[in-house]
């Protein structure tokens, strides 16, 4: 049990922030895509393939080559983001990639690549995993065959509390510990766990229990987000047949 203490944004410890949007089809020009706001983040994911391996010799024979990037616009942070891959931005791709190619069946499409692309349009913490939540709801979006779709959300702690979804401010806590997580709600199975802090065994349960009830929220948006993606096609196609 949580204790319930309000938050500076007037939430309770175990509350997504608000709001709290997921959108399927955001993007015309990508075969998929999707944005995530979670209060002041937002984050925009396309997806483009399967398509051919250029060069030929990086294909995979077996399955499709998954490539995440994510990156920050300059105008995302308060100081103005250097444009350009950085190391920070190259191990989220990474841990990004691993996390997804646990759901996305790639064997399904050999020698392909898929690009998912992540934009950090804004940033107010929690961006790795509203990238996650975005990623897999733009490659459903793009008709990839996926064994699940996988909600990701960070819980952590600040100011001596168990908290889900922290803001940048929540973070910058002197106490603060920062777990971003992802699983597949079909298998329990848990595909991103990274950790800032100092915590003991009975903090982190919490924090995973935490994670785990705010990721089924986020999955059930995830679920609603493409319903209605594929409500809106369907009236489409009724007009223009
Ligand atoms: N941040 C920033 N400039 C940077 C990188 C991060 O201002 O170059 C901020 C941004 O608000 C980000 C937060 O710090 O969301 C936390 O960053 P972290 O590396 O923990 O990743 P995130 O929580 O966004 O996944």
């Amino acid at each position: 049990m949580v204790k319930k203490i309000k938050r500076s944004d007037g939430r309770a410890p175990d509350e997504l922030r608000k709001p709290y949007i997921i959108k399927a089809g955001v993007v015309k020009r990508a075969q998929g895509s999707a944005l995530v706001q979670s209060g002041k983040t937002i984050v925009i994911a396309a997806v483009y393939g399967p398509k051919k391996v250029i060069p030929k010799h990086l294909e995979d024979r077996d399955k499709a080559i998954l490539r995440c990037r994510y990156n920050m616009i300059t105008f995302s942070v308060k100081d103005r983001k250097k444009p350009g891959p950085d190391k920070r931005s190259v191990e989220i791709s990474k841990v990004i990639a691993n996390a997804l190619s646990r759901v996305v069946m790639l064997e399904e499409y050999p020698r392909t690549l898929i690009d998912v692309d992540l934009e950090v349009i804004q940033a107010d913490a929690g961006t790795r995993v509203a990238a996650l939540t975005a990623a897999s709801v733009a490659l459903a979006d793009a008709g990839i065959a996926m064994k699940d779709l996988m909600p990701a959300v960070a819980a952590g702690r600040a100011n001596g509390q168990i908290l889900l979804d922290l803001t940048k401010e929540e973070e910058d806590a002197e106490d603060a510990v920062d777990m971003p997580f992802a699983y597949i709600p079909s298998t329990g199975e848990i595909t991103l766990l990274q950790m800032d802090g100092i915590v003991d065994l009975n903090e982190i349960k919490k924090m995973i229990d935490l994670a785990k009830k705010g990721a089924q929220q986020i999955y059930e948006l995830q679920v609603k987000a493409l319903k209605e993606r594929y409500a809106a096609l369907a009236t489409l196609s009724e007009v223009v047949k």
